[in-house]
């Protein structure tokens, strides 16, 4: 979180995607339709997407695969307690308890999925693990436990005192609300009690030195979500899509709103059309629009894509969505350009 404010404090950053943004430049490595750096290239959403990459580069930049590049990407938000929104630390649902939704694909279109998973750091091990050691796509609940318990992982006590804290403090009212957030808006709507942020899924989607495509998203959802609430992040072609002769796509937000439009899917189908990464993206926000146009103005959702080719975009509902880019000579968070302007 604290990572976001310095973003968006972080003047020269802001320039740079604020002429992105405005398409007046096209500089060495930033053409706003289908910015190129090539191969390999790992991009995942948020500003602390960054630290992700930085460990996925590790793989990458050392003709590593995809796969295992956004896998262990994912897993530094996943450990971090400080992140509440993914992994350890995460926010919990409105009974208290911390519950992990993930998936992963890869380029030969295997997947493996996990939703409503409780007491596990490393819910995208546990997705990749599905994928790779069943011949099923998703687990749940307490089934998807016990298979990892089977698979060697440590049961662990996700909900630190921090999380538990806001918790109790939201019960208060003790009204079942969820909060949809938009993203840079300080205070209510949409915000936690002290203006924390609600939502911050990470999707990460990579393409490897050999021409391969990978995926990974991981989040603790909606915070205070009825006990049972599964978002897009855990469904395949909502929160991930990967089809190796096309592209990877991923989205965070609202993930009602992504699963309605099968969000991820659209976007790597309508690059598959011809469309550019950013205009696929702003092409599934549209759908989204629509489809629910009063619905739309309250949320965020913000949707990231990667062609096979290594051009990358994004597009968001609201102004604030954020992503980050690795590549060869290039380590730079972004902002997404966005549909609805004040
Ligand atoms: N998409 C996630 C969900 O709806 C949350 C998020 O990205 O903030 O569970």
């Amino acid at each position: 979180m604290s990572g976001r404010r310095d973003f968006v404090k972080s003047s020269v950053l802001l320039s740079v995607a604020a002429l992105v943004r405005n398409k007046s430049i096209a500089g060495p490595m930033l053409a706003l339709e289908g910015r190129s750096v090539g191969k390999p290239i790992v991009i995942s959403t948020w500003d602390f997407g960054r630290e992700a990459n930085a460990a996925a580069w590790e793989i990458l930049g050392t003709n590593g695969r995809a796969l295992d590049a956004v896998e262990i990407g994912v897993k530094v938000p996943e450990a971090d307690a400080e992140n509440q929104s993914v992994g350890l630390g995460g926010r919990p649902d409105r009974d208290g308890i911390v519950t992990l939704d993930a998936c992963i694909m890869d380029e030969n279109s295997r997947c493996g999925s996990v939703a409503g998973l409780e007491n596990i750091v490393h819910a995208i091990s546990v997705a990749r693990a599905v994928m790779e050691k069943t011949p099923h796509v998703m687990l749940v609940g307490e089934g998807a436990l016990q298979f990892a318990l089977q698979c060697g992982f440590k049961k662990e006590n996700l909900l630190t005192e921090k999380s538990k804290n806001e918790w109790l403090e939201w019960l208060k009212d003790s009204k079942y609300r969820p909060i949809n957030n938009i993203e840079n808006r300080v205070g209510p709507p949409g915000t936690l009690p002290g203006g924390a942020k609600n939502h911050d899924t990470i999707g990460m989607v990579a393409l490897d030195g050999h021409g391969n495509m990978s995926g990974a998203c991981t989040t603790s959802g909606m915070a205070y979500k009825i006990r049972g609430r599964v978002g897009d992040s855990p469904i395949i072609g909502a929160g991930l899509f990967v089809d190796n002769e096309v592209g990877a796509a991923t989205s965070t937000g609202v993930g009602e709103e992504v699963i309605r439009i099968v969000g991820s899917h659209l976007v790597v189908e309508a690059m598959r059309q011809g469309l550019s990464p950013e205009e696929a993206c702003k092409r599934a926000v549209e759908r989204m629009v629509s489809k629910n146009p009063e619905k739309s103005k309250e949320v965020q959702v913000g949707f990231l894509a990667l062609n096979n080719k290594g051009e990358y975009g994004a597009y968001a509902l609201q102004d604030g969505f954020t992503y980050a880019v690795r590549s060869e000579g290039i380590d730079q968070v972004f902002r997404a350009p966005y549909y609805y302007r004040k």
